[in-house]
């Protein structure tokens, strides 16, 4: 036992409801990474979730991992080296994040990778092309370091699968047929092949009778479906307990370290004692208003976020309330963010915003961004316009006839699958705005026409030429990743030109929050002096993000919320 600082009152004479050695606290990714490592270290562990299914913002996530180094790269013989990626991760940080952290993640991620594909049923593929976030920075790479989940049998679960947490009708065809993140950029972006591609995807999904018969869900999990299918499974095979309905309240401590949890599940409260330690995994708090507003820039709304609705920051509060010290809390893993009919309620623009024939604009008619900068950016582009301007909050995405016939965008199917015609007629002038001319669409938002006008004049010299003077839209690897390759001479840039015209509304969502408890380089939680809480670890974004305020690659959430929960598992288990 630790002979740190007392941490308070010891434990109240109330027996225990259940023993493990290790609880943890949430089931995303990072959740059952730690409950599978920490399993096999020999440790009896137990996952508490708060929600009726599993998964969190893990399962409807893109479910890749930002893994430097990785062996499958290493395998296919590309270039990456570990000081190139600490070069890369020191200048994305920008000196908010103690280098022992980077060099943690470092140094197990791929350990992490490589151990999940040993042991479990997650299997990964390296993306040769997707390009780091920040290819101006050293040590960028054009690919590799991001790896997409390989598609998972929904029929491995079980009964299970019923209460898997379902993709977002966004990241499915037709809100139907699964894809891999491979197959939608190939799909997306008209790459040789894609019509042939998108046909075998529909006709495989609708010829899997015995499955039609039994879900409408797709049992090919694809992303993050794939992601926590996959876990889910090797915790099966293990006999892990995943314990629904069941939401930590409060930490218990005796006078030197974290001891359990009081939970409360399906009603009842329960005391679950955690011999060697807690594990938080628990998300952010996206969802609590009050949070928001005590930490983040404003404006900003909890339904501006597309995450689940369970992640409220009680984990992080739970920490908190035995003396943990928090960071980051002003910093979200940032995404504009679209209004959309339906459950869904709200969708991420991670990848229209590349394509060719739209802007993006503020009150004012004025770029403010590369549209095609990534998701994380744009958001704090929005804010950093207007604190200036103030004239941003909402921005709008604008486009035109061509752009909507091609593309998708947002909850709308590109329009030569699915007309204007057949959509609700609710959705105009919510979902989308449309008029005849830019004036009027201008004024149907309540922007400044004239603004707008000369903007798009501005966009359709840089169409012609390839070169947005002003942005540098498509001038990187990583802006081109989702452009059309069939359009010259700058896959990102066509004319805006062919009525009628478009608008939709970019509010500054998020597919998380991304402050939280501050952990050490082993993921224990530090309190303020910054010494650790024994028993006590934090991954996910129920933890500061060892990313700091960047967004590095694909994959920068969920390879560290997974890395961390491996470290934790190992640091616990004495290893
Ligand atoms: C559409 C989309 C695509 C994305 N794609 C990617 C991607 O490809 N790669 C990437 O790295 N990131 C991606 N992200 C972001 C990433 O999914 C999240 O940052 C990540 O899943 C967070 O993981 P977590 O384990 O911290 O939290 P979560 O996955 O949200 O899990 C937290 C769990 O804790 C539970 N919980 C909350 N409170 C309690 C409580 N009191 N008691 C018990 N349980 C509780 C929640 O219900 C939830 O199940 C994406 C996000 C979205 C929305």
């Amino acid at each position: 036992m630790s002979s740190g600082p007392r941490l308070g009152a010891p434990p109240s004479e109330a027996p225990w409801d259940h023993e493990f050695d290790v609880v943890v606290v949430g089931s995303g990714a990072g959740g059952l990474t730690a409950a599978i490592a920490a399993h096999d270290l020999g440790q009896s562990v137990a996952v508490l979730e708060k929600s009726d299914q599993y998964g969190g913002t893990s399962a409807i996530s893109g479910g890749g991992v930002w893994v430097p180094c990785n062996h499958l790269l290493v395998a296919a013989g590309a270039d990456d080296s570990h000081d190139d990626a600490l070069a890369y991760l020191k200048a994305a940080t920008r000196g908010m994040v103690s280098e022992a952290r980077l060099l943690a993640y470092l140094e197990h991620a791929p350990r992490m990778v490589r151990y999940l594909e040993e042991k479990t049923c997650l299997r990964y593929r390296a993306m040769p092309r997707y390009s780091d976030y920040y290819p101006a920075l050293a040590g960028a790479k054009s690919g590799y370091r991001t790896m997409d989940p390989l598609p998972f049998n929904a029929a491995r679960l079980g009964d299970e699968f019923a209460r898997l947490r379902p993709p977002q009708p966004g990241t499915l065809i037709a809100g139907r047929v699964a894809m891999t993140a491979g197959e939608a950029h190939v799909i997306l972006c008209k790459e040789r092949g894609w019509a042939a591609l998108f046909m075998r995807r529909m006709l495989r999904y609708w010829m899997d009778l015995p499955w039609r018969f039994r879900s409408k869900r797709d049992r090919r999990l694809t992303l993050g479906s794939s992601l926590i299918g996959s876990l889910r499974r090797s915790m099966m095979d293990r006999d892990i307990p995943l314990w629904l309905n069941t939401a930590l309240e409060s930490l218990v401590t005796d006078a030197r370290r974290v001891v359990g949890v009081v939970a409360t599940q399906n009603g009842r409260t329960v005391r679950i004692a955690a011999r060697r330690g807690v594990i938080l995994a628990a998300g952010g708090f996206e969802h609590n208003q009050a949070m928001r507003d005590e930490y983040l820039p404003k404006p900003t709304r909890a339904e501006w976020t597309v995450t689940p609705p369970a992640n409220t920051g009680d984990a992080i509060r739970a920490g908190q309330g035995v003396g943990a010290q928090v960071a980051l809390m002003d910093h979200a893993w940032w995404a504009p963010t679209v209004f959309v009919m339906g459950r869904e309620k709200r969708r991420a623009l991670f990848v229209e915003r590349n394509l060719p024939g739209c802007v993006m604009v503020n009150r004012l008619g004025n770029r403010f961004v590369d549209e095609a900068a990534p998701y994380s950016e744009i958001v704090y582009a929005m804010y950093a316009d207007h604190r200036k301007n103030n004239a941003n909050m909402p921005a709008w995405l604008i486009f035109d006839a061509g752009f909507r016939r091609k593309y998708p965008c947002g909850p709308l199917l590109p329009g030569m699958v699915r007309p204007d015609k057949s959509i609700p007629a609710a959705w105009a002038g919510t979902v989308y705005f449309k008029a005849d001319t830019l004036d009027d669409l201008a004024a149907q938002i309540e922007i400044d026409a004239k603004g707008l006008r000369e903007t798009v004049e501005r966009m359709n010299q840089y169409a012609a030429s390839g070169d947005d003077k002003e942005f540098g839209k498509g001038s990187n690897n990583f802006d081109r990743y989702y452009g059309d390759v069939n359009v010259k001479p700058n896959p990102c840039l066509a004319p805006i030109a062919k009525p009628p015209f478009y608008a939709m509304r970019i509010d500054a969502g998020d597919i998380g929050t991304k402050g939280g408890l501050l952990t050490d380089e082993c993921a224990r939680v530090l309190r303020e002096d910054g010494q650790p809480i024994a028993g006590l670890y934090a991954t996910g974004n129920t933890s500061a993000a060892v990313m700091g305020p960047s967004y590095p690659g694909a994959g920068s959430t969920l390879g560290p919320a997974m890395t961390f929960g491996y470290i934790a598992a190992h640091h616990l288990a004495g290893v």
